[in-house]
């Protein structure tokens, strides 16, 4: 059960280590990855006592805050979004991450969006106004059943390679986000990718304590050792060579 919450905020883009700026419309995100790494620090900042997936507060003054924020910014890239799902169910009543996109087109700030969802597609009316833009998808994994273990809520790989394919159509520039590096066959995993993307960038399980416990209950030991990302590390690069798709590793 996820408890949703209409609140007012007092700022929307916020400076970025990552970026110039970070964008979240919501706080807490109900795709409830276990790897999340939002989800370490998210709870305690925002006083939820909710498990992380359950609980979403929604920035409704998120479009009118930065109205009145943009014009006083410095232009920079903006990164939607760094601690949740821009594009999470909630998205679909409130479209909150269309108005500020709409808010955003006003101006010269290029958007740099990360998601799992493809309901961004639904934007990319507004986003063609926008300066400059790219637009990824999180994907960890070829295999579905594997990304619904590790992403009970968001929406399945396949759902996200199609929306690659729109958004690639429209001549946007792209990236996958292989990360962090899930139980997976690299080959499979590129030649999905390969066409529909200009980078990719590879990470691996940075947290791997956390979610010990959680790979021995599925008898997944196997994949959380150093040598298995090593070796999906090099098996992903070669791929990428291969298929002469530009790759930026975060080890
Ligand atoms: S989609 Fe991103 S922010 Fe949302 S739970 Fe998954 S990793 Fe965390």
């Amino acid at each position: 059960m996820v408890r949703l919450a209409e609140v007012r905020a007092k700022s929307i883009l916020n400076k970025s280590k990552i970026f110039d700026y970070c964008l979240n419309p919501y706080t807490g995100c109900v795709h409830g990855c276990r790897y999340c790494y939002a989800a370490l620090f998210m709870r305690r900042y925002s006083g939820h006592s909710e498990p992380w997936g359950e609980f979403v507060d929604i920035k409704i003054n998120a479009p009118e805050l930065l109205k009145k924020q943009l014009p006083r910014a410095k232009p920079g890239t903006i990164w939607i979004a760094s601690v949740c799902d821009a594009y999470q169910p909630a998205e679909v009543k409130y479209q909150l991450t269309r108005k500020c996109l709409i808010e955003i087109s006003h101006y010269d700030f290029p958007v740099f969006i990360q998601t799992k969802s493809d309901l961004v597609v639904r934007d990319l009316d507004v986003l063609a106004e926008v300066k400059e833009v790219e637009i990824g998808f999180s994907i960890a994994t070829d295999d579905d059943r594997v990304a619904s273990l590790f992403e009970p809520q968001a929406p399945s790989i396949t759902r996200r390679i199609k929306a690659l394919e729109k958004i690639k159509s429209q001549n946007i520039k792209t990236f996958a986000f292989v990360g962090p590096i899930l139980p997976q066959t690299p080959e499979r995993l590129i030649s999905l990718i390969a066409g529909l993307v200009d980078k990719i960038f590879i990470d691996r399980l940075n947290y791997p304590a956390q979610f010990l416990s959680f790979y021995r209950q599925l008898h997944l030991e196997a994949y959380i050792k150093e040598s298995y990302f090593e070796q999906i590390k090099n098996r992903l690069v070669e791929e990428a060579r291969k298929h002469r798709i530009d790759y930026e590793l975060i080890f």
